[in-house]
């Protein structure tokens, strides 16, 4: 409805005059962030890469390299999910059209990647060469009790440095096939650096990036330039940001995680008895919807506190769910933060709520 699609248009940009608060969104699909885009994302501030991992071809691939011995084997195998993970970065550097997407690179739990099924294993064990027993004890050793507080984000990363080298290969690439077409684009990628809780893992994460992503741009022979953040969503990377600030061009408040570890409550199972809370009157709010400002909304201001002074160009954003709510949005707005990212469908709830904040703020 072209009256309905004005009048929204209008108010949007009245809340954009006022706003100083950038919104961006949450995407994985050029497909969501073309319609993010249409309702007024300036940027991508999380993509979240493991869901492109999915497809048949790239969990095969995928659990070859979990079950090869060799660094070359483990390479080689990532090397087939090479050119789709290229693809899939091309196409939202295209659908952003120069306006900034942050990668954040693969932080799955681990489980969801090993293969469960009979015929899976069996297929595995001919593909490597192994014996279907032997690929059993290697899932065996990857299991977890507590999967989504182990052997995920940059812990991956460390322990298979391979996949943040493939991972930065794909995105540069993609940056670069992307700028060579469009010259009057900026096209300067963010890599994004998951659940680091010290300095250390970021420094390791770090030097496998830049050494690959370097040797990339000097091969191409292009100016490009790209920045290397990390989310904050540990509590002890909160409290030790001014450390992690040295190293980071960005931070971005992982307030999902960061309220699963800050409350200990899994972020997975809390809807079922947090009814009770409810009921009981301990909480008002599912602190997994609201930010909770009292406690982890004390740590995200200690992280810019203890960060910003360190490294004066750092820019900080948040995508948890938050960044979409509106509450959470002032408060963001309030502590100081650079951009909310959201899903493409609270865009435009966010960019009300960062001029609502602006203007109660002033
Ligand atoms: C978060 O933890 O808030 C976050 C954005 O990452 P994910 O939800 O993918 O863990
Ligand atoms: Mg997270």
């Amino acid at each position: 409805d072209a009256t309905i699609a004005g009048e929204f248009g209008r108010i949007m940009a009245w809340a954009d005059k006022y706003r100083t608060l950038k919104v961006r969104t949450n995407a994985d699909t050029p497909a969501d962030a073309k319609k993010a885009r249409e309702l007024g994302a300036e940027g991508i501030g999380l993509c979240r890469t493991e869901h492109m991992f999915f497809e048949e071809d790239r969990i095969a691939a995928f659990r070859e390299m979990i079950c090869s011995d060799t660094v070359e084997e483990r390479e080689a195998a990532l090397n087939k999910i090479l050119p789709y993970q290229q693809g899939d970065f091309e196409a939202l550097y295209e659908a952003l059209e120069g306006n900034p997407v942050t990668i954040r690179f693969l932080d799955p739990p681990l489980h969801e990647f090993v293969p469960t099924e009979e015929a899976d294993i069996e297929k595995l064990a001919a593909a490597q060469g192994k014996s279907v027993e032997d690929i059993k004890t290697i899932i065996a050793s990857l299991h977890e009790f507590n999967p989504m507080m182990g052997h995920r984000g940059c812990r991956l990363a460390v322990t298979y440095p391979e996949i943040a080298k493939m991972q930065t290969k794909a995105v540069i690439r993609a940056a670069i096939n992307v700028q060579k077409a469009h010259a009057d684009w900026t096209v300067e990628p963010e890599i994004m650096i998951p659940l680091v809780c010290d300095v250390k893992e970021l420094k390791f994460v770090k030097k496998v990036v830049v050494e690959t992503a370097d040797a990339e741009i000097a091969a191409a022979g292009i100016d490009l330039k790209y920045e290397v953040g990390t989310m904050i969503e540990i509590p002890r990377a909160a409290l030790t940001a001014d450390e992690i600030a040295k190293e980071a061009d960005f931070f971005c408040f992982g307030t999902n995680d960061l309220t699963q570890m800050t409350y200990g409550f899994s972020r997975d199972d809390a809807g079922k008895f947090l009814n009770a809370y409810y009921d009981a009157k301990i909480f008002e709010n599912d602190p997994f919807a609201k930010l909770d400002q009292t406690g982890v909304g004390k740590l995200m201001e200690t992280a810019i506190k203890l960060g910003k002074p360190v490294n004066n160009k750092l820019h900080v954003g948040i995508c948890g769910e938050h960044g979409g709510d509106p509450s959470s949005v002032e408060f963001c707005h309030k502590i100081g933060l650079d951009y909310v990212s959201c899903s493409p469908f609270r865009v435009p709830i966010a960019r009300l709520a960062a001029a609502q904040a602006a203007i109660a703020n002033k």
